[in-house]
């Protein structure tokens, strides 16, 4: 692995820059987890899309700008550190879009993906359901074949955004009588049709950010299938290590909540410094965000030769969780009493985000799979030990 960046990589770099310069939205949008928000969010995906920025690995032809890992990550740099919006269609373009990749025929890749990186499609996740969460072979969704459609019953649950995305990706049972991980299907399927119900579930901070679906007799095409019948879990894992492993969460961001932790610390020393605790949590977030940075760039350099994500995207996906807990917290002690007032707050001024970001963070360790699964993931699969 080079260290030292190459001149096209230094050209990209500006090139991100400038244009950021110019195009990141003066006031933060507000948040995507209401309708007004997710709107402003989807029009952002389209202004990023116009300069094919949407997801710039991805070839040409199909939205993207061919380029490599390496440039992906300079290219979250420049986007953190301009404190550009979240991302509303990261489902699609960080989870599913790889799997289709991998997964999908030429005609799907076609169909979904430059929608996707126009944002004309905001893709949710349906995965869970009631009775299946961290244990996710106990999916119960049906989806059973009749002629050309596969007929779908069932109901997910905690699906992000799924109040206002266009469409669903998730996992459904097309044999009745399988057991566990075995006769399940990868559907891809809009979230309008005839015998769709969505139910909004609300968050922490009382914004509807979740969604119930209800799935009653819904009719889909065969061909929204990905990849074969019967091997929805092999694929589901594919897209489960895409999100614990790199793309869903870029360094970037975790290193520029790292550079504001020190500006906040900077700002605030002399009621800070009163509990050296919080000198040595500044000190260990922003080495654990940079951690973490030259650890990514050393995966996209092996990826880059061939190599696979295994097991250490669960180590990834505890490392960044408990990252994050550490520098909101660590916000949160320098703060005080003034940690508790909301972005909205008369006088929250410049730090009403801590507030966001640290209810945010509480989730950290529960989605992409909670961090006793992926520490279970490390025993059994990485150090040999025996199953709990
Ligand atoms: C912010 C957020 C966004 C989410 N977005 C989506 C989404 O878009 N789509 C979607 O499908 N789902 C989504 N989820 C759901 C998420 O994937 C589940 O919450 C998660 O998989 C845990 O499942 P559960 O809530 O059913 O908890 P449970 O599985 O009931 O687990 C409860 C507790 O028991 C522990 N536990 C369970 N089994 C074991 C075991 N074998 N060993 C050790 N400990 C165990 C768990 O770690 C957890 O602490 C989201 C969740 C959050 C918080």
């Amino acid at each position: 692995m080079r260290l030292a960046y190459t001149e096209k990589q230094k050209a990209f770099r500006a090139e991100v820059r400038a244009w950021m310069a110019d195009h990141v939205p003066a006031a933060p949008l507000p948040s995507f987890d209401t309708e007004a928000g997710f709107a402003a969010h989807r029009e952002w995906e389209r202004t990023l899309n116009r300069n094919a920025f949407s997801a710039v690995t991805w070839p040409k032809h199909l939205g993207g700008r061919g380029l490599d890992l390496i440039e992906w990550l300079i290219f979250e740099e420049e986007y953190w550190a301009a404190g550009a919006p979240l991302r509303v269609n990261q489902n699609g373009v960080f989870l599913l879009a790889p799997t289709l990749m991998e997964y999908g025929t030429d005609e799907q890749k076609a169909r979904f993906l430059p929608r996707m990186a126009a944002g004309d499609d905001i893709w949710a996740q349906g995965w869970s359901e009631p009775g299946a969460g961290s244990d996710m072979a106990a999916i119960r969704s049906k989806a059973v074949r009749d002629g050309d459609h596969y007929v779908i019953n069932g109901q997910k649950t905690w699906s992000t955004r799924a109040v206002w995305a266009d469409w669903l990706f998730g996992l459904f049972r097309t044999e009745p009588e399988s057991q566990r991980h075995h006769g399940l299907t990868f559907v891809l399927l809009p979230l309008n049709l005839p015998g769709i119900t969505i139910r909004p579930i609300q968050q922490l901070n009382g914004l509807p950010g979740f969604a119930e679906i209800f799935f009653d007799n819904v009719r889909v095409p065969v061909e929204n299938r990905l990849g074969g019948e019967g091997e929805g879990w092999k694929i589901c894992m594919a897209t489960a290590g895409f999100e614990r492993g790199l793309m869903l969460r870029s360094p970037a961001r975790f290193q520029q909540t790292a550079r504001q932790l020190v500006d906040l610390y900077r700002a605030n020393r002399e009621s800070a410094d009163a509990d050296p605790a919080i000198r040595d949590a500044v000190l260990k977030s922003w080495m654990d965000a940079e951690a973490y940075a030259l650890a990514t760039y050393r995966t996209a350099s092996r990826l880059a030769k061939g190599g696979q994500i295994g097991a250490e995207a669960s180590t990834n996906k505890i490392f960044w969780s408990e990252l994050d807990l550490l520098m909101h917290e660590t916000a949160m002690s320098i703060l005080g009493a003034r940690a508790e007032l909301m972005a909205h707050a008369p006088d929250a001024g410049d730090i009403g985000h801590w507030l966001d970001g640290f209810l945010f963070a509480q989730a950290g360790p529960i989605y992409a799979g909670t961090n006793e699964i992926q520490r279970n993931i490390i025993a059994e699969r990485m150090l040999g030990l025996p199953r709990a």
